[in-house]
């Protein structure tokens, strides 16, 4: 059977290894990401405590209570910092400053003054139930996430385990009183504890990773210049909505909209204004648009616009909101004006696929800049082949 250092030394590796795993994450990870140098840090500072405790008959017992608690805490605190950053919460560092300085002189009078292991171990335990509750909540409250709900749970099991032992603190006898005894209660105690904190060292990779996949799901959904939908996530909400519309008949339609005159923009004003024109007409077309519309970009300056459950009267109404809300924006200071063609068709009158959709689009907005620009105009209905032969 393991023994208890056995158990405490190969769960603490696997902290470490994860530890440096988390390390790997944070540098390679496109963007800052709060919280996890300290979720890092948290083993070596636990693995630390548990060196302490491991040198029992070399160094004095209340330098090694204390010391040891100090690094427990330390390191209780390091995780629950690194997640409140994580969620970007704030918690008050001088109270729990404060809480833990007051525990540890509470524990080194219950070593020096009127020594009682079994105080100890109650007062510790309590404390570590107030940081572990403290850490599970921040889960519970902002980790929606698998991993999130996942650590929420695992702590606040520790929460328990913790309660547990402060319960049964009363209960040990003088023989327990070191950290190694062999104790079943001490036994699994230690061990549900030293296995927790690996796997709550697991969950805090977990978290990371699925913060990583959010933001690269973030970087290929969203055009990073406009805000905006990317080309690729506009093509697949539309595909989304023809298929629906197959199924339930629930009509939608689109706008293809084209900046008129935009390569004037760039020749008198450069590139960088011509890309600060592109972020603000998005703006406009948005501030024209219902919540459950999207624009997209479709590519260069061309935008589609996706309105669900529009057909194409109702359809033509929104781009004349939104023709009118380019045309009338305000712009910055420096920047030019600028006007839109749009062209609208709806997936009733265009035909069953999203490729004659978008031709029938096009040709309205083809017609619209043909007839002047900053203008509106509407798919017409297709001529078929059969229409045609008839
Ligand atoms: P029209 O009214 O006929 O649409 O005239 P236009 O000048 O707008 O012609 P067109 O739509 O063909 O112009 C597209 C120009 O948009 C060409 C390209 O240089 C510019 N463009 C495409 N993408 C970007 C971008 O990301 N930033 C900037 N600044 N310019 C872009
Ligand atoms: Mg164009
Ligand atoms: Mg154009």
């Amino acid at each position: 059977m393991l023994d208890l250092r056995t158990i405490n030394s190969i769960t603490g590796m696997m902290a470490l290894l994860m530890a440096f795993v988390l390390l790997g994450m944070r540098h390679y990870y496109p963007r800052r990401m709060p919280g996890t140098l300290l979720w890092a840090l948290s083993p070596i500072v636990g693995g630390g405590s548990s060196l302490v405790f491991a040198l029992e008959g070399i160094l004095p017992a209340a330098l090694i209570a204390m010391l040891g608690n100090s690094l427990s805490f330390a390191s209780a605190a390091m995780n629950l910092f690194g997640t409140a950053a994580f969620y970007e919460q704030s918690l008050n560092r001088r109270r729990w400053l404060g809480f833990t300085l007051g525990v540890l002189g509470v524990i080194a009078c219950f070593m020096l003054v009127w020594p009682d292991y079994r105080v100890r171990v109650a007062v510790f335990a309590l404390a570590m139930t107030v940081y572990t509750g403290t850490h599970a909540w921040l889960h519970w409250r902002h980790g929606l996430s698998f991993a999130g709900r996942f650590l929420a749970v695992l702590l606040f099991v520790r929460c328990l385990v913790l309660l547990a032992r402060a319960g049964s603190a009363p209960l040990i006898d003088a023989a327990d009183s070191t950290r190694f005894a062999a104790s079943l209660i001490q036994t699994l105690y230690l061990s549900s504890f030293s296995v927790g904190g690996m796997v709550t060292c697991l969950g805090f990779v977990l978290l990371a990773s699925e913060r990583i996949r959010a933001e690269f799901e973030r970087l290929l959904n969203v055009d990073l210049l406009t805000g905006a939908a990317s080309r690729r996530a506009i093509m697949q909400a539309l595909e989304g909505e023809v298929e629906r519309w197959r199924r339930t008949d629930r009509v939608f339609s689109i706008l293809l909209l084209d900046i008129d005159y935009f390569k004037r923009i760039n020749d008198n004003y450069g590139h960088a204004v011509g890309d600060q024109v592109l972020t603000q007409f998005a703006n406009s077309v948005k501030s024209a648009l219902r919540s459950i519309d999207t624009l997209g970009r479709y590519g260069g300056e061309e935008f589609i616009v996706l309105l669900p459950e529009n057909d194409l009267r109702s359809a033509a109404i929104v781009a004349e909101r939104v023709r009118l809300a380019v045309e009338r924006q305000i712009v910055e200071a420096g920047l030019p004006a600028c006007t839109t063609s749009i062209g609208c068709a709806s997936i009733a009158d265009s035909g069953p696929t999203l490729p004659l959709l978008l031709a029938q689009a096009d040709a309205a907005l083809y017609t619209a800049k043909r007839e002047g620009r900053n203008a509106v105009r509407l798919a017409e209905p297709p001529v078929h082949a059969a229409a045609l032969a008839n």
